[in-house]
């Protein structure tokens, strides 16, 4: 049984342009342990795919529907507001871009730490302030000890993140939807926070789902990886089959503009024009307006996810092999 599934979920919400389909149908599974990428440029519909699972979008003006959210066994869309956010404190935890956002300015990190810990697994206070030093020092915090006693302002960016890993981890989850969670940080910092999730990850066997526009990262770090765009997944499968084998217009796009370590002096190449409105109805593929491999097909049916290779599915028309092939040989 897979640890989270998804199936058919959207979201939309109620605007004066409309009714706007911020999530369209999307549908995955995670298995215990894996770490997936969610990719997608501003817009597509990540941030609102991860906060309709834990049901943190406001209804109205929002309205979630899905066939199945299951976690663990759990129908998660039939539990209550406050069993679900016992879910959300206990098994599945979320980390955002902005430390600051999530971490009270005014309680020592200590308290926030050692008051989750006291809260949600019932620890005395003092064996959750021997655990808050542990969490610290697990995330890679000098003289955690001392650190407790300091409010969120007297850390840096860097170390706030972490502390908001701590938090995020304290209560072991079995699920860490981490959603843009290195984008603000510098490239150093951001590379210790990946290695620290890959540590963790490997002692505690968490699942991630990890959100972000960065591919590289995202292919460091996830074993699979789903592409997002206007609200729909049109990719997904494992990190070296998409990467390798793109097989929607889209990706190859998205890996277009993305920098690649290996290739010196290579032309990066923005993919011109705009996602569509999505309080307008798509009938096609909604990439189509922006596809320069588009068929005589893609104006006239709209293109289901099917398979394309080993637990790969995309949804185009078009056949990207000699694309793969031309950049092998080159
Ligand atoms: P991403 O995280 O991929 O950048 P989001 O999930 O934040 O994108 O947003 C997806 C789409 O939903 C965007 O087009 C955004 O404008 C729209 N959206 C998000 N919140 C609202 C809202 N409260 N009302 C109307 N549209 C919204
Ligand atoms: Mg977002």
């Amino acid at each position: 049984m897979p640890l989270l599934t998804v199936k058919n979920l959207r979201t939309q919400f109620s605007t004066d342009r409309g009714l706007v389909r911020a999530v369209d149908g999307v549908s995955f599974l995670l298995e215990e342990g894996e770490v997936m990428g969610l990719v997608g440029e501003s817009g597509s519909g990540k941030s609102i795919t991860a906060m309709s699972i834990m049901r943190l979008i406001k209804e109205p003006p929002g309205k979630i529907t899905a066939d199945e959210i299951t976690f663990d066994g759990v129908d998660l869309l039939s539990l209550s507001p406050a069993q679900l956010r016992s879910y959300r404190a206990r098994h599945i935890s979320m980390i955002f871009q902005d430390p600051m956002r999530s971490l009270n300015p005014v309680l020592t990190v200590g308290r926030q730490l050692t008051e989750t810990l006291r809260r949600h697994l019932g620890m005395s206070a003092h064996s959750a302030r021997r655990r808050a030093v542990e969490l610290l020092e697990m995330v890679g915090i000098p003289r955690a000890e001392k650190r407790l006693d300091e409010f969120p302002h007297q850390f840096s960016g860097g170390m706030r993140q972490r502390v908001m890993i701590a938090i995020a981890l304290s209560c072991n989850p079995r699920l860490l939807i981490a959603d843009e969670a290195t984008t603000a940080l510098d490239v150093t910092i951001q590379a210790q926070i990946i290695d620290l999730v890959r540590r963790l990850r490997a002692e505690l066997g968490t699942a991630v789902i990890w959100i972000s526009h960065d591919l590289g990262l995202v292919a460091g770090l996830c074993d699979k990886v789903s592409v997002m765009y206007a609200g729909r997944i049109v990719e997904s499968g494992p990190v070296r089959e998409v990467f390798y084998r793109p097989a929607h217009g889209y990706t190859l796009g998205l890996m277009n503009c993305t920098p690649r370590i290996d290739a010196v002096g290579q032309r990066l190449r923005p993919i011109d024009g705009m996602p569509p409105n999505l309080a307008e109805p798509i009938t096609l593929c909604p990439f189509l307006p922006r596809c320069e491999r588009a068929l005589d097909i893609c104006h006239e049916a709209k293109p289901h996810l099917q398979s394309v290779g080993s637990r790969h599915v995309a949804s185009c028309h078009a056949d990207l092999t000699n694309y793969w092939r031309k950049d092998k040989i080159v």
